[in-house]
């Protein structure tokens, strides 16, 4: 495969760059008036602290009554200084933080959209849609934890510890002795919860794809009575969500105890040393308790933000985790690209001729195994034989949706490689067999892909497809919404409006993967019909699995095992006897035995 798989580096150091850079940068603005806010809050809580100093000194010990007024007024204002400080702070952090997600969100949505076929079927929609739902939330919290932590916390820390050392350098060396114990359990910490937390996201992803599946799918699973099986699945996986989420909760609660103990110890080193030096110089140094008092105060106040600091690093490493998952979708490599010189794709004839094509889906098997074929310009080229062949392959190389592994696909003499993809994407149309409705309008879903449309083109491509009558029975016509995945319509319904859209879209070459699920009489004639118009004057490919369709076909291509095994058309092929003629025979069996037809063999 042409893909190559590109290890990137995912570590601390390069996700905080990256995040800052891609993520932060463009607020920086307003994260530096955060951080403004949080200086502010930091320094009015060290003043807090140092407040004591005279409050216990002027007011307490010496009764000075011409202190009072002015440290209350001071009090009052550092309290009110704060309080504006931590407001602005937690508004500008939440603004920040939720537009890094939404600049995340629509970053990553644009890559998926701009990623190859390929890609979706080697991710699962689910991890792809927890992405973007979990992931991005789990980052806002790193990147507003982190944030916090390295502008209010740490500056907080940094004031009341120097406040502590001014007051009483002897006690507070003391009591930092005991703190450097407490990092390295902590750092070990931070290390499980990263690696826990990035299998809690696999497993959420993979919740995500199971019950999509199961929702989606929900008629199979009735009909084949598959229920208890899917809630066991289900249930299974759930379980251990629960067994990761747990062991996180467990991992992340162990940092809180270590420091717990850590500040038990501390406090009480510095109320028996202090204490004792306090009691013993209350005759030399009357102003030593109030410098207690406000260390004593600073150190309490310090262990809050020292506590968010050492759990820090484990919030930080789950975010890192989700951030490296999104940076993963972000960096993902697009196989199929357009070149920077591409020309447009012009289309006089609209011949199209696959020459010399390999390809293989895995590196392993081949899909298609050196296939030369031509479909001439305005004809219809059906493609038949076994499932597995190889025909559906050939529909989607011709999009681009893969890239042939060795030769070429031509469309009028141009190599689908060296033409622009929209121009190529524009003169192709694709009515496949899942037929995909959005949720919108019915208008809207004819219009996909071409917003322009008027009206009237609308209403005339739905007349062609013989869909405007059962449109206009429908409750608001035009304006119906058509329901999630279009299930309040029939099938046959389905499948004229794929005709529609395509009837609008108008391109030069259809490719066609008729439905092989039996519609009654009535709509079958009607999607025959539909079709028949839409094949009017434009090259198409169609893997046919109706008879009708076979033996209407200008050319039929036969294709066994990734190779055309015979060409021809429907007479010279039964002439030949091969392959074709079996299969034909085989046909015609099960016709007359069940007096109905039926569809082709895929
Ligand atoms: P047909 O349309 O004739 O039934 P396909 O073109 O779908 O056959 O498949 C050709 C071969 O490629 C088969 O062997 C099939 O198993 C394989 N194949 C098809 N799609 C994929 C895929 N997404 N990944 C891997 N192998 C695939």
């Amino acid at each position: 495969m042409s893909k190559k798989k590109i290890s990137l580096d995912y570590s601390t150091s390069v996700l905080m760059r990256r995040l800052m850079k891609e993520g932060i940068r463009p607020y920086i603005g307003m994260v530096l008036l955060a951080v403004t806010c949080m200086a502010v809050s930091a320094g009015s809580t060290a003043m807090y602290a140092w407040l004591m100093d005279p409050i216990i000194n002027k007011i307490f010990v010496a009764r000075k009554a011409e202190y009072l007024w002015p440290l209350a007024v001071t009090i009052i204002t550092t309290f009110a200084a704060k309080g504006v400080a931590d407001y602005g702070e937690a508004v500008l952090l939440s603004r920040v933080g939720l537009r890094v997600i939404s600049d995340m969100q629509n970053r990553l949505f644009a890559r998926l959209m701009d990623l190859d076929v390929a890609y979706f079927h080697a991710n699962q929609s689910g991890k792809l849609m927890s992405r973007l739902t979990n992931d991005v939330n789990a980052m806002r919290f790193a990147v507003s934890n982190a944030l916090t932590g390295a502008g209010k916390d740490a500056s907080s820390v940094l004031f009341l510890v120097g406040l502590m050392f001014y007051q009483d350098w002897v006690l507070s060396a003391l009591t930092f002795f005991v703190f450097p114990l407490a990092v390295l359990p902590i750092r070990k910490l931070g290390r499980r919860m990263r690696k826990v937390t990035a299998n809690t996201q696999e497993q959420t992803g993979l919740l995500a794809t199971y019950l999509n599946q199961a929702i989606q799918g929900i008629r199979v699973v009735k009909a084949y009575g598959m229920e208890d099986y899917e809630k066991s699945k289900v249930r299974s996986l759930v379980e251990s969500l629960y067994d990761l989420t747990y062991k996180a909760a467990r991992v992340r609660s162990a940092s809180s105890p270590i420091m717990e103990m850590l500040g038990g110890v501390a406090i009480t080193v510095v109320i028996v040393y202090g204490g004792s030096q306090v009691i013993s110089s209350a005759d030399t140094d009357p102003d030593r308790a109030g410098a207690f008092f406000s260390f004593i105060t600073a150190l309490m106040l310090a262990y809050k933000p020292m506590k968010a600091l050492a759990s820090l690093n484990t919030n930080l490493q789950e975010g890192l985790a989700a951030a490296a998952r999104c940076f993963e979708v972000i960096d993902a490599h697009a196989g199929i690209a357009e070149r920077p010189d591409a020309a447009e794709l012009v289309v006089r004839e609209g011949n199209v001729r696959l020459e010399g094509v390999f390809f293989t889906y895995d590196g392993i098997k081949a899909a298609l195994d050196g296939v030369t074929l031509d479909v001439p310009g305005g004809k219809t080229v059906a493609l038949v034989g076994p499932s597995g062949a190889g025909k559906t392959t050939i529909l989607n190389l011709l999009p681009r949706f893969y890239d042939v592994t060795d030769g070429r696909v031509l469309v009028d003499g141009q190599d689908a490689r060296e033409v622009s993809l929209t121009s190529l994407r524009a003169k192709i149309a694709l009515v496949s067999q899942e037929i995909t409705l959005f949720d919108d309008t019915i208008r809207a879903n004819i219009a996909y892909g071409r917003f322009g449309a008027t009206e009237a083109e609308i209403e005339d491509a739905a007349r062609m497809a013989a869909a405007h009558d059962f449109i206009m029975g429908l409750p608001n016509g035009y304006d119906t919404i058509v329901g999630e995945r279009g299930l309040n319509l029939s099938g046959g319904q389905r499948q004229r409006l794929a005709i529609a859209r395509a009837m609008l879209k108008n391109a030069p070459i259809l490719l066609l993967d008729e439905a092989t699920s039996a519609l009654d009489t009535e709509s079958e004639r009607q999607v025959q019909f539909a079709l028949e118009q839409l094949m009017k004057g434009r090259t198409t490919i169609v893997i046919a699995h109706r008879l009708s369709t076979v033996v209407g076909a200008d050319l039929i291509h036969v294709m066994d095992r990734g190779r055309v095994v015979e060409t021809g058309d429907h007479n010279a092929l039964m002439e030949q006897g091969g392959l074709y003629a079996r299969l034909y025979a085989m046909q015609f069996a099960e016709e007359t035995q069940r007096a109905e037809p039926q569809g082709w063999p895929a």
